[in-house]
């Protein structure tokens, strides 16, 4: 579990820097190679960070006012739990993580990912995103369950579709999100 929180710190801190690069570094070839990176985290071709930008922006779009405050309200992403799993396939972790600007109402609960060793290296093989209706809960309001993604909280969002987890093995909670509305999929997780 250890090495597997390890793992996620320095991949949500990947694509912070990444992100950070984005608004604040001019030089095209440098960004690039933080996306590269970041890509490095993920298992395969088609499934990566997602990063780019327009080249041969001029350098003084990076000294704006606009982009250094944006690329300064960043952090990494918040880690709030990960969860161990038997998979069929070998140890599987499940992340709950946050965004990397905090929101109005503090931070929320945002994506899944799913870590798995492939060839000996620990990557990231799948994302999900949280469901907007339920907010990763699962269920509305009354106690029913969410009709958007049928209780499951969360929609694929690249890589591998996880269905079977397998039995869990430990859950470890780090930090609860501070906007209210990501309680009750914080409260969840583990149940
Ligand atoms: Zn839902």
């Amino acid at each position: 579990m250890d090495e597997a929180i390890s793992f996620l710190r320095q991949f949500l801190d990947a694509l912070y820097r990444m992100s950070h690069a984005k608004l604040s570094e001019p030089d095209d070839m440098k960004f690039i190679s933080l996306v590269r990176a970041a890509d490095a985290f993920f298992d395969g071709k088609d499934f990566g960070s997602g990063g780019s930008r327009p080249l041969d922006d001029p350098p003084s779009l990076f000294a704006s006012e606009d982009y250094r405050q944006a690329a300064a309200a960043l952090h990494p992403a918040p880690l709030f739990a990960v969860a161990h799993h038997q998979h069929s396939k070998g140890p599987l972790f499940r992340a709950w993580t946050g965004m990397e600007e905090t929101g109005k109402r503090g931070s929320m609960m945002f994506y899944n990912y799913y870590v798995q060793r492939r060839n000996d290296a620990r990557k990231v093989i799948a994302r999900y995103i949280v469901c907007t209706t339920c907010l990763g809960a699962g269920e509305v309001a009354n106690g029913g369950t969410c009709r958007a993604c049928r209780g499951g909280g969360w929609e694929h969002r690249g890589g591998t579709k996880v269905k079977l987890l397998g039995p869990l093995v430990e859950v470890r909670k780090l930090e609860a999100p501070t906007d209210p509305l990501s309680q009750a999929a914080y409260q969840a997780i583990g149940r």
